[in-house]
């Protein structure tokens, strides 16, 4: 069979995400330091810091059990606590928000720089209160974050720079090592990690007072100064000088650790030689918009975080990684954003849309192998097959190569999808030879593809809106009679109900229903229909749950507004907050039904339990609609048409 002999030809391209690179030199210094007796911290701990410390050029450098742990403590150290604020950027691991909140205080997340997906500081500075105490930049991949106007602000507003540098070892920021940049910096040596001891981090500063207090609080708070002032006691003597932490690194840890700083360099050639060749190989592929890099940064390139053009894909980003997968390639996306997480969203109440370029990122990053153990064959494997799922699944409008180039610096600008807004060199009109670049809703047309052959399926598909839509129209027209009746003997009004929605190629059309509400009721409350509104009528119940007041929409199909199968128009307030979304949705024509009408037929009760249905609505339902509608329009066939119109029916009737 097909499938097991791809499977066989698959299994010899296996790429995990990540492997580690540990030498028989490392293992042999963890057996040795386990022969000496030393278990927990120890001579070789104070050995490894004293090497950290020299390696980044800071004058304290305090080893961990984590990169958490140290960014704990550097919160502890640097007096943040309840009632304070901590700028937070939301496109980061757990670690950063989670800290915040152990200390009492509130994470404010902060939106990222579309290209470098680092912290915007613009964002940040809007961010301030008078409650902000700390800023927390992330160097997001190992790419440093731009420190100068965090540095700025934190000057103007009195606030303590605590930097996470869990991927950003070793990296720069002009001549200066990350490390020795803001008050605090902590490392990670996760088992991931640039370098790495199992689990592990490392906390860098130059204020002798917050290096105090760190050593103090990462081992129960407890002091043996005490013992050396009054000699009288002995050496069993110790104080306790706050509520501390069980934070220590032990000997284990840092014998690895070590060996692995000697190797830092070694291992920062091999992640900037496989970055280099996958900026070369990726380079013509206008689908795949590679890391922005600045110029004036040491790049610690503990991730290579690609950013798909969706505008140009039939598929989404879950999907590409899924095909990656079956071609036998491990990706990870890093991360969805803090504040779309359960957590905040549920604590502090973040809307999706409070940072709206870490959410249309989360949309489009992958990140894909890159550690010193990776082949060159590898990364060309990697390469080949970003290529081969791009070729496949491409729309063909969007074939031309569109990039603006490079400025001869050997950058390319990525340009991704929606970024060109706030920057008119981006936008720039296409060179002479290069295909101009529709993107969004000009990219209107649905795409060719192996399912769904281009035009004679379109056109099928719209003869058969045409034929059943009449058909329909003229059969029910007997109901439609006695509906109208009924409507106009019950309640003051018109019979239907017109309301503005978004259609395809994002141009505004007016769905028809039945009207189900007291006359001028849209213009009072909310846009969603929750449960027992008072503005629905007596027979509008009814119509409602029968689903008749959907049946005016047979006009729509027949005018062309709509289709039988395919994503529900929303209203333009709703387009809005997920433009880009609604921007790729709407390369067909809005439907009566598809899977995400389906999954959501009961969506009047769910949203009737909330307190709030409008947000429920816009933060939970919408995006599972858009995820499921987003399924539909890159699996979209005749076939599947049938089968979810055939289940639309079948849950008519129950
Ligand atoms: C890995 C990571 C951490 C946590 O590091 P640990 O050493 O596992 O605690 C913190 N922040 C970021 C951005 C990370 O990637």
């Amino acid at each position: 069979m097909l499938k097991t002999s791809t499977a066989v030809a698959l299994r010899q391209h296996e790429i995990p995400f990540f492997a580690p690179s540990i030498g028989e030199a490392e293992i042999e210094a963890v057996v040795e330091t386990l022969r000496s007796g030393w278990l927990t911290t120890g001579p070789k701990v104070r050995q490894f810091e004293e090497a950290f410390g020299r390696r980044v050029g800071a004058r304290h450098a305090l080893a961990t059990s984590s990169a958490t742990a140290a960014l704990h403590l550097a919160l502890e150290a640097a007096g943040v606590g309840p009632g304070d604020e901590v700028l937070v950027p939301t496109l980061t691991f757990a670690s950063t928000g989670e800290v915040v909140v152990h200390r009492g205080a509130k994470p404010v997340l902060v939106d990222c720089n579309p290209q470098t997906l680092n912290m915007d500081p613009d964002d940040a500075r809007r961010k301030v209160t008078r409650r902000t105490k700390a800023v927390m930049p992330v160097h997001y991949g190992g790419q440093p974050c731009d420190m100068d106007p965090v540095l700025d602000l934190a000057r103007r507003h009195g606030l303590k720079v605590i930097e996470d540098a869990a991927h950003a070892l070793p990296a720069r920021y002009g001549d200066q090592h990350i490390g020795t940049i803001g008050d605090v910096t902590c490392f990670s040596f996760y088992a991931n990690k640039t370098i790495t001891t199992g689990e592990g981090g490392m906390l860098t500063t130059n204020d002798d007072q917050i290096a105090e207090r760190v050593r103090i609080m990462r081992l129960h708070g407890i002091s043996k100064d005490a013992w050396k002032r009054f000699s009288a006691e002995g050496s069993w003597y110790y104080e306790i000088h706050g509520a501390g932490y069980k934070y220590n690194m032990t000997d284990m840890q840092a014998a690895l650790g070590i060996h692995q700083l000697a190797r830092c360099d070694e291992f920062w050639a091999a992640r900037q030689r496989i970055a280099e060749r996958y900026d070369a190989g990726l380079a013509d592929l206008a689908e795949v918009v590679t890391p922005w890099t600045e110029l004036n940064v040491q790049h610690a390139w503990h991730l290579y975080v690609i950013q798909l053009q969706l505008d140009r894909l039939r598929i989404d980003r879950n999907r590409f990684i899924e095909l990656l997968n079956q071609a036998g390639i491990g990706v990870s996306v890093h991360y969805l954003p803090l504040h779309m997480h359960p957590y905040y969203r549920d604590t502090f109440g973040y809307r999706p849309q409070d940072s709206p370029n870490a959410r249309d990122a989360y949309y489009r990053i992958i990140s894909l192998p890159i550690y010193p153990k990776l082949a060159d064959e590898q990364v060309d494997f990697v390469v080949e097959t970003l290529a081969r799922i791009v070729a496949e699944n491409r729309k063909v409008n969007s074939i031309a190569v569109c990039r603006t180039g490079g400025d001869g610096d050997g950058r390319r600008k990525p340009v991704p999808n929606g970024l060109d807004r706030n920057d008119p060199g981006l936008a720039a009109a296409p060179a002479a030879g290069e295909v101009g670049c529709a993107r969004g809703a000009e990219v209107a047309e649905p795409a060719a593809s192996p399912r769904m052959p281009g035009l004679p399926v379109r056109a099928t598909k719209r003869t058969f809106d045409i034929m059943m839509s009449a058909a329909g129209l003229l059969v029910l027209s007997p109901l439609f009679a006695a509906v109208a009746v009924l409507i106009k003997l019950t309640s003051r009004g018109p019979v239907f109900f017109l309301q503005e929605r978004v259609g395809r190629g994002m141009r505004p059309f007016r769905i028809i229903k039945f009207r189900t509400m007291i006359q001028g009721a849209h213009k009072m409350g909310r846009l969603v229909t929750a449960g027992k509104d008072p503005r629905i009528t007596p027979l509008g119940y009814f119509l409602r749950r029968m689903k008749i007041d959907e049946l005016p929409q047979l006009i729509n199909v027949l005018k062309g507004d709509m289709s039988f199968v395919g994503p529900r128009p929303e209203v333009a307030k709703f387009v809005e907050l997920y433009r880009e979304d609604f921007a790729q949705l709407l390369v067909v024509r809005p439907g009566i039904t598809d899977l995400a009408s389906l999954k959501y037929r009961h969506e009047a009760d769910i949203l009737g339990r909330s307190a709030d249905p409008e947000r429920t609505y816009v933060e939970r339902v919408l995006p599972e609609k858009i995820a499921l509608s987003k399924q539909y329009v890159a699996r979209a066939s005749l076939w599947l048409d049938l089968k979810l119109i055939l289940a639309t029916l079948l849950r008519l009737v129950y």
